[in-house]
């Protein structure tokens, strides 16, 4: 049995049950054939949501369909707008309700801010009927949490479809250019339907394991990031005001064993790393509140599993801190550095 079958008894069981249900036949996802058409549906076009919706529309062949909805409707007329203008291809439809996305579509993908949205507009899919004999794939790239996403994940196994956690890394970056890293959680018999359809909007695909994996990875991934940002603040922090030189100090840790991405690439002091959102003002990159919201969402996984994690509380308060100051909210999490400076005066 596996660590998040012994983490969540009840649900696992659903998941099992469900498994065992569930009549999988192969659809055409993607394919050369102008015969066949896939219906494709896209919820969520968001800062991520958008450009991989997008990457997904110039990929796939221009005779398959997207059905596209987000409760943002000028994201959607952007969408449908941009998709005519670039002439003759993949028709877009904008739905006009969730409901609509799930009855027509083949496959459908999910990129919701929270645990809450992706609760609700699944329970839409559903109350929308999903009891037809065609077999849908549904793939949830947000974050959330791992209990949230395998109970999604079995009320739609339930019903004979299939789902599949595919959170992201890479950020607004990576969904623009199609590089993105997707942290798959699914079972064996799915991967190779998923991943050509992951592929089309990132680089990257890891097969993490069973349901529930991708998100693991995803969360484990993002706690480190968490630390290793609050560490480079401090570090920076307190080299810089015992007189050291920022850019001399950062090229010394990036040849050394503290080097880390937020001390390469995303270093949180203005003007060590041009590009950096720190040297723009902390505006653009990966948002203070979204780091937040990722770091309770690791430590209620950590609890799960009752795995101890010491520095997650001293962390998830800095990072509440900064998100609530006037002069750091709505910024790159980086900003942490700033918050410490203004704190420490
Ligand atoms: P976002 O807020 O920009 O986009 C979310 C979209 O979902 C919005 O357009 C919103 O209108 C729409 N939405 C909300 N509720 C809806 C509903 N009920 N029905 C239909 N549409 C609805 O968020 P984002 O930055 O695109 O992030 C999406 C997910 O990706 C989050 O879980 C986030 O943690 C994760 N993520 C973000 C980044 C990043 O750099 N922004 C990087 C990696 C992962």
């Amino acid at each position: 049995m596996s660590a998040l079958r012994r983490a969540l008894p009840r649900l696992s069981g659903a998941c099992r049950s469900a498994r065992n249900q569930q009549q999988w036949a192969p659809v055409r996802h993607f394919s050369s054939s102008p015969i066949t058409r896939a219906n494709w549906g896209f919820v969520g076009l968001g800062q991520m949501g958008y450009p991989m919706a997008r990457n997904l529309r110039a990929k796939v062949p221009a005779t398959d369909s997207i059905t596209v909805y987000d409760v943002n409707e000028s994201a959607t007329r952007q969408f449908a707008e941009e998709a005519s203008s670039a002439g003759a291809g993949t028709r877009v439809t904008v739905a006009k309700s969730l409901q609509d996305v799930s009855r027509v579509s083949d496959t459908v993908i999910t990129m919701l801010p929270q645990p809450k949205h992706v609760q609700a507009v699944y329970q839409e899919f559903i109350a929308g009927g999903l009891e037809d004999a065609r077999p849908r794939l549904f793939i949830d790239c947000s974050t959330i949490d791992v209990k949230t996403s395998l109970e999604v994940g079995s009320s739609i196994r339930v019903l004979g479809h299939e789902f599949v956690d595919a959170p992201v890394s890479g950020g607004v970056v990576g969904a623009s250019a199609a590089t993105l890293t997707f942290m798959l959680g699914a079972s064996d018999s799915i991967v190779g339907k998923a991943q050509p359809i992951l592929e089309m909007m990132g680089k990257r695909v890891i097969h993490m394991g069973e349901p529930g994996t991708g998100i693991v990875g995803k969360l484990a991934n993002n706690y480190l990031l968490a630390m290793s940002n609050v560490a480079t603040a401090e570090a920076m922090g307190f080299g810089i005001k015992l007189g050291l030189d920022a850019k001399k100090l950062a090229s010394l840790i990036n040849c050394s064993t503290g080097k880390c991405w937020p001390s390469e690439v995303n270093n949180p002091v203005p003007g060590v790393v041009e590009s950096a959102p720190s040297s723009r003002e902390y505006q653009g990159g990966f948002g203070v509140s979204l780091m937040s919201k990722d770091l309770k969402l690791a430590i209620a996984a950590a609890e799960l599993a009752d795995a101890k994690l010491v520095l997650a509380e001293p962390a998830r308060k800095l990072y509440e801190d900064a998100e609530a100051h006037e002069d750091c909210k709505g910024r790159d999490f980086s900003v942490v550095y700033k918050y410490l400076q203004l704190a420490s005066k």
